[in-house]
C-alpha cells in the first residue's frame, strides 16, 4: 500500500504542465483529484516517475455556455458539477450524473477529466458525454485537436490521448427545443461503481415523437459505449411501451457483457435493458 518513489512538479500553467510532460514521456503522469491514480500507485499498478500535477492550474476549472457549446474545463470537480445552477437549468445530465459518483470526498477531489481520461469501464462520466454527443479537447506537443467521445474510448482503461498530451476541455452541445434526460444506475453494492449505468437525452418533436435520442452505457462492457441500435430505433416513435420494449432489447448489440462474482454476463445484459428503459421513461417524463 506504499507507492514507489516518484517525483511531484505542480505547474501553474498548462504551457509549462505540457513542458514537463513531454521532458519524460514515458515516465510522466498527470495527476488530477489523484481518486485513481493513486490508488493504483499504492497497489504499484502505476509506477511513475513524475507525477504533473494539474489541478493548481486555476485556468482548466470552468463551465460555461459559449454560443451553442457548453465548455467544461477538465479539472472541474464532480461536486462542481453537482452543484453548477447553469447545469441544472440547461443540461441536467451533469449533475445528476456526477450525484451518482462515490462520496462527497471523492466527488469533492475528484474531476471530470480524469474520470473520462481514465476510462474506467464502471465510470459514470463516460456514459453521460457519450448519449451528450460531446467532444474533448486534447492538447500536446504537436498542438490541439478535438476527438469525438465515442472515438475516445478505445477499450479498458485506454483512450485515444497520445503520450504528452492533456485532455484540456469537454465540449457538449447546448440542449435545445423539447428535451429531457437521465441518469440510472445499479451502483455495485460494496464499491458504488457502476454495474450498469445508463445516461439517456432524448429529444422530442411538437407531436411527442422521438426527433432523436443519445444513449451512454457504462459497467457492461470493457468500455462505456453508445447505444446506436437503441437510438435507432427510438427514433420517430411515440416512445410508447411497445417501442420501448422493442428498442432496449439492443441495448448489448455488438458488445459482449462483461461476467464476474457479482453479475453474470446474462443478469449484466438484463439489467442494462431493463435501466435503459427506465431511464428513458425517466427522461420522457422531464420533458419540458
Ligand atoms: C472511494 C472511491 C469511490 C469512487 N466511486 C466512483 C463512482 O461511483 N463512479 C465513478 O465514476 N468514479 C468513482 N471513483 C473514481 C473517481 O471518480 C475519480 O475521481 C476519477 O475516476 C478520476 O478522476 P481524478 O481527477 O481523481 O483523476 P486521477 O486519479 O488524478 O487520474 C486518473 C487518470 O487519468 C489521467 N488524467 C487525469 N486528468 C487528465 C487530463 N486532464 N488529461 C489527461 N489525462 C488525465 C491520470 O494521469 C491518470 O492516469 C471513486 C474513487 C474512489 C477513491
Amino acid at each position: 500500500m506504499i507507492p514507489a518513489t516518484f517525483d511531484y512538479q505542480a505547474p501553474a500553467t498548462l504551457e509549462e504542465a505540457l513542458s514537463l510532460l513531454a521532458s519524460d514521456l514515458d515516465g510522466a503522469k498527470i495527476l488530477a483529484g489523484g481518486h485513481s491514480l493513486i490508488p493504483a500507485m499504492k497497489l504499484r499498478l502505476a509506477q511513475p516517475q513524475l507525477l504533473v500535477d494539474i489541478a493548481r492550474i486555476k485556468s482548466l476549472a470552468y463551465i460555461r455556455e459559449e454560443g451553442d457549446k457548453i465548455l467544461i474545463g477538465a479539472t472541474t470537480t464532480h461536486y462542481q458539477l453537482e452543484s453548477s445552477d447553469l447545469l441544472k437549468s440547461i443540461c441536467p445530465l451533469l449533475p445528476d450524473c456526477a450525484l451518482n459518483i462515490g462520496d462527497v470526498q471523492v466527488r469533492n477531489k475528484g474531476t471530470i477529466g480524469g474520470s473520462v481520461a481514465h476510462s474506467d469501464p464502471a465510470g459514470d462520466w463516460p456514459a453521460a458525454v457519450l448519449a451528450l454527443g460531446a467532444e474533448l479537447v486534447l492538447v500536446g506537443p504537436n498542438g490541439e485537436r478535438t476527438e469525438k467521445a465515442e472515438d475516445f474510448f478505445v477499450d479498458l482503461f485506454t483512450t485515444s490521448l497520445l503520450p504528452g498530451e492533456i485532455l484540456r476541455e469537454i465540449r457538449i452541445p447546448k440542449p435545445s427545443g423539447r428535451f429531457g434526460q437521465a441518469y440510472q444506475k445499479v451502483p455495485h453494492p460494496a464499491t458504488g461503481y457502476a454495474v450498469v449505468g445508463i445516461a439517456v437525452h432524448l429529444e422530442l418533436n411538437d407531436d411527442g415523437s422521438c426527433k432523436a435520442a443519445g444513449i451512454g452505457v457504462t459497467g457492461v462492457s470493457t468500455k462505456a459505449y453508445r447505444a446506436e441500435a437503441v437510438e435507432t430505433a427510438l427514433a420517430g416513435t411515440n416512445l410508447d411501451d411497445n417501442a420501448l420494449a422493442a428498442a432496449v432489447t439492443h441495448v448489448c448489440d455488438g458488445v459482449n457483457a462483461l461476467s464476474d462474482l457479482y453479475a453474470s454476463s446474462d443478469y449484466r445484459s438484463h439489467l442494462a435493458q431493463v435501466h435503459t428503459r427506465r431511464a428513458i421513461q425517466a427522461a420522457k417524463s422531464k420533458v419540458k
